[in-house]
């Protein structure tokens, strides 16, 4: 059974309590936003969540969307919710007030679409992408685009899209071949075909604003000739209405293993007309502003669906009676005892909750720093977050869905043969998952960012702004006391990390190949320490209330301890193999000759 009802209160926590010490509070820009206003909204979109789009989360997998004379028909359902969304302002949440947005942070934000995913991620991709669409739009385009767009896009009145990939061209763009050509007015013509574009037709918006890559006349080959446009389904009139169809047309749509809700869809430009965003030739610089915004978003429904899949999987554990505990019967009442008392189920459970919370906490404090870098007065904090962002954008990708995938898989185990069942709901979750290790960059493309891109920027400044922290916090917190299992973990963690990023400095720079074969490890070995250090610095805190006396929060902070053990007890060292795995290099990855495979 599909059960959702949102973690509220660890949301609170890690927007509350977990990060004040960071160096990215004090923003007065966002001084306006009490945690009784947050709070407020964080407990309105848990309801949204609830009541609204999770009950149509079965029934739009079973039905799909459907392609029809042109036109995109969303499951049962789905046009209402949309409704509702837009009724309610959710649409503008994070987006500028100069827009008609609502302005709040980042970090509530990201906690509203954790709930959205959670509930329902085919429905969520909607709205994210209009909200990447408006991010990049906000940044790159014209004022007249903005004033024309931007509106009605903040509002949920329209949609958009991103449209990158091509039959034969997905991660490597500079094989793109759609054509722009100049026109006397100003505006483009746009020819081309694109694949796999999400909402790129619905009937949930009366328009539809595609944001697409095309090369000029006189592009230089490769990614250096790419330019960005937006095309409008509808061309609208000088007055704001909607003007004549544009040549832009969903040609088919794509039957798929997960998200069905969401469609899918092969688009055809045929003289479309589009309008430049940014400058010709830089286009895929401006379309990062669109990519970095949905990456942390992807990395969000990974998240999202963990803890769906998690809190399905406890529901179950507790109601499926099989065998008795191996400590003896814990309920003799019963034919047999719930599943919850096994060791096995227990893993699975304990490594699905450690994995949702750790990303949460990690997702929270890249959160802040996003509002950092947007919103600080000081220079030198927009520019730390600036280079913490950067340097997470890929960790938030790949981690969190890889995760995510892994808790959706959990959790079908948790139901044993009746999670492989489409009645129970849980084999969804493994199905939806699976695409978010893949769209927005696979993950193994987000390593290569990381150990390729982030890691050597500025001579390592992005590394050092997460590694800072951490070494911080190990040295003011040695010594005595409780903490000190999890400080001891976390150091030797930390080491391990260290000593990869160094192997990987030195052996990649005279051999690419060897970064490449060591990004993915990397990758998660940097993602857990981050955890680890989340959680150690949870623990300090929640050690701290519980001896103050923690009132009516005693058991969620005791369960925060228990779960911040288990993380550090049975995953953190997993640190040490995937230490061992880097410091393997290539060798055995390319031994096989091609021909032998
Ligand atoms: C449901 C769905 C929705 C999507 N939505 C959108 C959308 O809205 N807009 C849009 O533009 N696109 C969208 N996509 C496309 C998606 O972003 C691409 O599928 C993805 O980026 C990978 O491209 P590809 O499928 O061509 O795989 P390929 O690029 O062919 O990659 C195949 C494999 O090779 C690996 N690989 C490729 N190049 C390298 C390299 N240089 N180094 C190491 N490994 C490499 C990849 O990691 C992968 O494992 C969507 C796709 C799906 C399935």
């Amino acid at each position: 059974m599909q059960v959702y009802d949102a973690p509220l209160r660890d949301m609170r926590f890690v927007l509350d309590e977990l990060h004040q010490d960071d160096g990215f509070s004090n923003i007065p820009a966002l001084a306006e936003f009490t945690p009784d206003l947050t709070h407020a909204v964080l407990d309105e979109a848990a309801k949204f969540a609830r009541e609204v789009i999770l009950p149509i989360n079965r029934e739009g997998d079973e039905e799909g969307c459907v392609l029809e004379n042109g036109v995109v028909r969303t499951p049962k359902g789905f046009k209402e919710a949309y409704v509702t969304y837009v009724e309610g302002g959710w649409q503008g949440l994070a987006a500028s007030p100069q827009w008609g947005g609502q302005g709040l942070p980042e970090a509530v934000h990201m906690l509203v679409e954790e709930m959205l995913c959670a509930a329902n991620v085919s429905f969520s991709l909607y709205p994210g992408l209009t909200h990447g669409a408006t991010t990049c739009i906000d940044g790159h385009a014209s004022d007249a685009l903005k004033q024309a767009y931007l509106p009605k896009m903040v509002s949920g009145e329209w949609a958009g899209t991103m449209c990158l990939t091509e039959p034969h061209c997905g991660t490597d763009l500079g094989l793109l071949r759609t054509k722009a050509e100049p026109q006397a007015d100003g505006s483009y013509k746009l020819t081309g075909n694109k694949i796999f574009i999400s909402a790129g037709e619905h009937d949930l918006t009366t328009n539809i604003i595609h944001l697409v890559l095309a090369r000029l006349p006189d592009a230089p080959k490769g990614s250096r000739g790419i330019s960005l446009f937006l095309v409008p389904k509808f061309l609208p009139k000088e007055d704001g209405s909607l003007g004549p169809r544009n040549g832009v047309q969903c040609t088919a749509i794509e039957h798929k293993m997960g998200i069905k809700a969401s469609a899918t869809c092969q688009m055809s430009f045929d003289e479309a007309t589009g309008w430049l965003v940014g400058e010709p030739h830089q286009g895929l610089a401006a379309m990062f502003t669109m990519m970095n915004t949905e990456r942390v978003g992807v990395g969000i429904q990974g998240l999202g669906i963990g803890e769906a899949a998690y809190q399905s999987a406890v529901w179950y554990a507790k109601d499926r009676l099989q065998g008795r505990a191996l400590s003896g019967a814990k309920r003799p009442d019963l034919a047999a005892d719930p599943i919850i008392v096994h060791p096995d189920v227990r893993r699975m459970l304990m490594t699905m909750r450690a994995y949702n919370e750790g990303c949460r906490a990690l997702g929270a404090w890249v959160s802040r720093a996003l509002d950092a870098e947007h919103h600080s007065e000081e220079p030198e904090v927009r520019e730390r977050a600036a280079d913490f962002t950067a340097l997470m954008t890929p960790v938030v990708k790949a981690l969190f869905t890889d995760l995510g995938t892994e808790s959706a898989n959990l959790a079908v185990q948790c139901y044993g043969g009746h999670g492989y069942i489409r009645d129970s709901g849980v084999e969804q979750y493994a199905r939806d998952a699976r695409i978010t290790m893949i769209y927005e960059g696979t993950n193994g493309v987000q390593a290569l960012d990381l150990v390729g891109r982030k890691m050597p920027a500025n001579m390592g400044r992005a590394l050092r702004s997460f590694f800072h922290p951490v070494s911080s916090f190990i040295a003011e917190n040695g010594g005595e006391g409780p903490l000190q299992p999890m400080i001891k973990g976390l150091e030797k963690a930390f080491g391990a990390l260290q000593l990869a990023s160094a192997h990987i400095a030195q052996a990649g720079l005279a051999d690419p190949e060897e970064a490449g074969a060591a990004a993915s490890d990397y990758l998660r070995l940097l993602g857990l320490v981050a955890m680890g250090y989340c959680f150690a610095k949870a623990a300090k805190i929640v050690m701290g209330r519980l001896a103050a006396g923690a009132g009516g929060d005693a058991g969620f902070y005791d369960a925060k301890l228990k779960t911040a053990q288990f993380f550090f007890a049975r995953i953190l060292p997993q640190a040490g193999g995937l230490l061992m795995a880097i410091k393997a290099g290539k060798a055995s990855l390319m031994a096989l000759d091609e021909a032998a495979f």
